[in-house]
């Protein structure tokens, strides 16, 4: 199994030590994880250790790799191009978290929600998701559906705007993120939803598996929810990269 998503630096919780690495690699182990990718946020690309990262991958026999999570935001191409390709990452992650700059999933600040209609909120969300993965700057596509974090829902059916996103990530060619992470947010389902993986499945898209952990607990949390999950759609293998060069693993 892998985690291919997860934070050390996580919000400028810790620095990059190879002691704080090795203590993700130490609960990967335990969890029957081979190999563990380190994504931190693009903000944070100041404090990704290289040495570090380096000498934890020689101390440890879990399969270390290194990426970087992309906050995609159309109109920051420059910004995005330097931060994918300042350190020789693995594979890079482009994820949407912003619709118009703003944040949609900040706990702390929820107005985004109040101030658009729900649907048209939705709609503008995917049309970045598209927009994300056909910009063919990313590897993996992360949690493709964060818009449900709060469980705000449109009251209008929204299969359309879900195929459509799917027909784009398939033309793209990206690699989509199953993430657990939402489990542990106030939608308590995974990223994406079965429904949406479904399409993604029926349109042969690949999938990586992920905690998004911004903890060393986390590591491989929720794991015996998402492995049922893939298989039950249909999924027998995840996608593992080095040097942005793709494999398989049976799940
Ligand atoms: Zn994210
Ligand atoms: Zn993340």
């Amino acid at each position: 199994m892998i985690d291919y998503h997860l934070h050390v630096v996580a919000h400028g919780d810790r620095p990059m030590t190879v002691e704080n690495i090795l203590a993700y690699c130490e609960v990967a182990k335990e969890r029957g994880i081979l190999q563990m990718g380190i994504t931190e946020h693009d903000r944070y690309l100041e404090a990704i250790d290289l040495a570090a990262f380096q000498e934890a991958r020689e101390k440890t026999d879990i399969g270390l790799r290194l990426g970087i999570e992309i906050d995609f935001v159309p109109g920051k191409e420059e910004r995005m191009e330097h931060d994918s390709t300042a350190l020789p990452y693995d594979y890079v992650i482009g994820s949407v978290h912003r619709v118009e700059g703003e944040e949609v999933d900040r706990a702390t600040d929820q107005r985004i929600y109040e101030r658009y209609e729900t649907y048209d909120l939705y709609e503008a969300y995917y049309a970045n998701v598209r927009k994300a993965a056909l910009s063919r700057r990313f590897d993996v596509l992360g949690h493709p559906d964060l818009i449900k974090i709060f469980c705000r829902f449109p009251d209008r059916d929204i299969t359309e705007m879900l195929e459509e996103t799917a027909d784009a990530v398939a033309e793209s060619g990206i690699v989509v993120d199953v993430n657990s992470a939402g489990l542990r947010k106030p939608i308590g389902e995974i990223y994406p939803s079965r429904k949406l993986l479904e399409m993604f499945y029926r349109r042969g898209v690949p999938i990586l598996l992920s905690s998004d952990a911004h903890a060393p607990g986390e590591v491989g949390a929720g794991y015996e929810q998402s492995i049922p999950l893939v298989s039950d759609v249909g999924y027998r293998e995840v996608v593992t990269f080095s040097n942005h060069e793709r494999r398989v693993l049976p799940l």
